[in-house]
C-alpha cells in the first residue's frame, strides 16, 4: 500500500501556506490542518484555550508547545482514515517537530518532506498587510506586530529547516511569482 502523504508547508508570516495549501487540499485529498486556524476557532468559541493563546497571538508571540502539539494530536486521531495531511504553520519549533514525528510514527507515519516558501521580508510584510485590510485578523493589521512574527519566525521557526534537512526531507521552493506559477513549483517538487 502506498505510504500516505503527509507534507510540511514552511514558510515565513505571508508566504503564502494558506493560499497554496487550498490547490493541494484538492489535487493530493490531503487534510489541512492550520494550528493557526485551529487557534483561531477556540478563540472565536471563546474556549479556555483560545481565550489563553488570544494575547500571544494578538502580540505575534507564539503559543506553548505542549498546546498546539495537543491539537495536532487530536486532529490526527480525528482524521485516521485521511490520505495524508498538510502541516501548515507547524511545527513552528524543534520540540514540535520531534513531537509530530513521535505522533505520525505511533500511527505508522512519518513526514514525506518539507516544502519551504521562500520569500524576502519586505514582501511578506506587504502582502500581510493587503491581507490586513480585508481578513479581520488583528494580527495582520499591525506592521510592529507583523515585523515581530517575521522576526520569532527568524530566529525560532527556520531553525527547524535544519531538522528536515538532516532527514534529506527539504525542498526550498520560490515563493516569488504568481499564484499559479508558485503552484506548478510545488507540484514539480511533490512529483
Ligand atoms: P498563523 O495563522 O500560522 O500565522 O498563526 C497565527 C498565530 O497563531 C501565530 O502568530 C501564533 O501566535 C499562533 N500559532 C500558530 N501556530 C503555532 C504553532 N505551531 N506554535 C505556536 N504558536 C502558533
Amino acid at each position: 500500500m502506498r505510504k500516505k502523504l503527509n507534507i510540511v508547508l514552511f514558510g515565513p508570516p505571508g508566504a503564502g501556506k494558506g493560499t497554496q495549501s487550498e490547490f493541494m487540499i484538492k489535487r493530493y485529498k490531503l487534510v489541512h490542518l492550520s494550528t493557526g486556524d485551529l487557534l483561531r476557532a477556540e478563540k472565536d468559541a471563546e474556549t479556555p484555550l483560545g481565550l489563553q493563546a488570544q494575547e500571544l497571538m494578538s502580540n505575534g508571540l507564539l503559543v506553548a508547545d505542549d498546546i498546539v502539539i495537543g491539537m495536532i494530536r487530536n486532529a490526527l486521531h480525528a482524521h485516521n482514515k485521511a490520505k495524508g495531511f498538510i502541516f501548515d504553520g507547524f511545527p513552528r519549533t524543534q520540540a514540535q517537530a520531534e513531537a509530530l514525528d513521535e505522533l505520525l510514527s505511533a500511527l505508522g507515519e512519518e513526514i514525506s518532506m518539507m516544502l519551504a516558501l521562500e520569500v524576502p521580508e519586505e514582501e511578506s510584510v506587504a502582502r500581510l498587510l493587503k491581507r490586513g485590510a480585508t481578513s479581520g485578523r488583528s494580527d495582520d493589521k499591525d506592521e510592529t506586530v507583523i515585523r515581530k512574527r517575521i522576526r520569532i519566525y527568524e530566529e525560532e521557526t527556520a531553525p527547524v529547516k535544519r531538522y528536515y534537512q538532516d532527514k534529506g526531507k527539504y525542498t526550498g521552493i520560490d515563493g516569488l511569482g504568481s499564484i499559479e506559477d508558485i503552484t506548478a513549483r510545488l507540484a514539480k517538487a511533490i512529483g
